[in-house]
């Protein structure tokens, strides 16, 4: 605890010294328009007060993107939760539906390990997506089965939700029996689904080479050539292995939503338009894009603590699309999106399962949808 008190102290002295509050990123921010600058913060000191008013940021790091300074508030107010966590300082009891998520996430009975003989890489599709697209699931573990026969499936939890909260000891647990299992199965490489999970097990698990399915189907299906990437490997132009797409819009034309955790992953990014122009939508660019995404509400748990703010910011990523359907590979950023525009997931499109969508889907139908996967025959 000691080392932790340091170490926010550290951060905040440092945050005092070179913010200039110069005010970037105070503009898109709700947070920061309330509390004040990064520098103003950090001046408070290490209080009580201080501390708990990090759990108003959604830890999005829009903040870290535009600072002319390359500063990071976010990973302060990070550090902040920490040292408030560890003091024992935030009541608990308003982020207990996401800390029971978790904890049944993780737990054996809707865990999973799928790892054929000669298994090195395993598609790890995290908690949202086989609770609301059990089905997507299935069809992207096919696609890259068609590519990689050995192939392995990982239905656990990352412990996002822990290490966001700041409960560092809860994380590392959750964490570190994940990658030791993996580890001691012989897994080296993770394909990850979701944004999150991606960052998570890029921060903290160096013993995996971490890329999202989306790279690794570009790749596989010979599109890298379209993308920005580097690599070109393939020689087909055409999408021939994923599901036809019915196209449902028209005129087709979708905007992407970059879900928050992935605001630095540029290819990750490119590797969703791409394959959202292979299966044959147009894309339309909105302001909150790329590195200035705008969090869809959901980062951070907010909610416990501010109730509203899931509405109103998904409210404001709906305003910038002017009516066209969203795309986005986050399955917790579908979930919220929808019932403010018509949303799909990435994985519905690129597997012909699902379509867009405004109804998210019921806590105990994601739980089911869980159950049945976990006990479904895989092969
Ligand atoms: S991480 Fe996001 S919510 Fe937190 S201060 Fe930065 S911009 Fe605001
Ligand atoms: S953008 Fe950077 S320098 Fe400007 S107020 Fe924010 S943290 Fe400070």
């Amino acid at each position: 605890m000691g080392q932790g008190s340091e170490k926010v102290e550290t951060l905040l002295a440092a945050m005092a010294h070179d913010c200039t509050s110069c005010g970037e990123c105070v503009r898109p921010c709700a947070f920061l328009q309330q509390q004040g600058t990064p520098a103003q913060i950090a001046r408070q000191g290490v209080t009580p007060a201080v501390l708990l008013s990090a759990y108003g940021c959604s830890l999005c790091g829009l903040c870290d993107a535009v600072c002319p300074e390359l500063l990071s508030p976010s990973s302060m107010f990070l550090a902040m939760r920490q040292q408030a966590a560890s003091r024992k300082l935030f009541d608990l009891k308003p982020y207990q539906p996401w800390l029971t998520y978790e904890k049944l996430g993780s737990h054996p009975f809707f865990r999973r390990d799928l790892i054929p003989v000669g298994c090195t890489t395993v598609f790890f599709p995290g908690c949202s997506l086989p609770g609301t697209r059990p089905e997507a699931v299935r069809g992207l573990y096919r696609l890259l089965q068609q590519q990689d026969t050995t192939i392995g499936l990982v239905l656990d939890c990352c412990g996002k939700i822990s290490h966001d909260l700041g409960l560092t000891d809860c994380f590392e647990m959750i964490f570190m029996k994940l990658a030791h299992r993996l580890q001691a199965k012989g897994i080296t490489r993770i394909l990850t689904a979701c944004p999150g999970c991606s960052k998570i097990l890029r921060k903290h698990g160096s013993a995996f080479e971490v890329t999202s399915v989306y790279e690794e189907l570009l790749e596989g299906q010979g599109l890298k050539e379209q993308g920005q990437g580097s690599g070109v490997k393939g020689q087909k132009t055409e999408a021939t292995d994923l599901a036809p797409c019915p196209l449902p819009l028209d005129p087709a034309v979708v905007v992407i939503h970059d879900p928050c955790p992935a605001r630095f992953d540029h290819a990750q990014q490119q590797a969703v338009r791409t394959l959202t122009t292979a299966v044959g939508y147009t894309i339309k660019e909105i302001p909150s894009h790329g590195a200035t995404t705008r969090c869809c509400g959901q980062g951070g748990m907010v909610e416990g603590c501010v109730p509203g703010t899931v509405k109103k910011e998904s409210r404001l990523i709906a305003a910038e699309t002017g009516g066209s359907p969203v795309v986005s590979s986050c399955g917790a950023c579908c979930e919220t999106l929808a019932p403010t525009t018509p949303t799909a997931h990435i994985a519905d499109l690129l597997t012909d399962t699902g379509s867009f969508t405004t109804q998210p889907i019921s806590s105990p139908k994601r739980w089911l949808n869980r159950l049945k996967l976990r006990f479904s025959r895989l092969s």
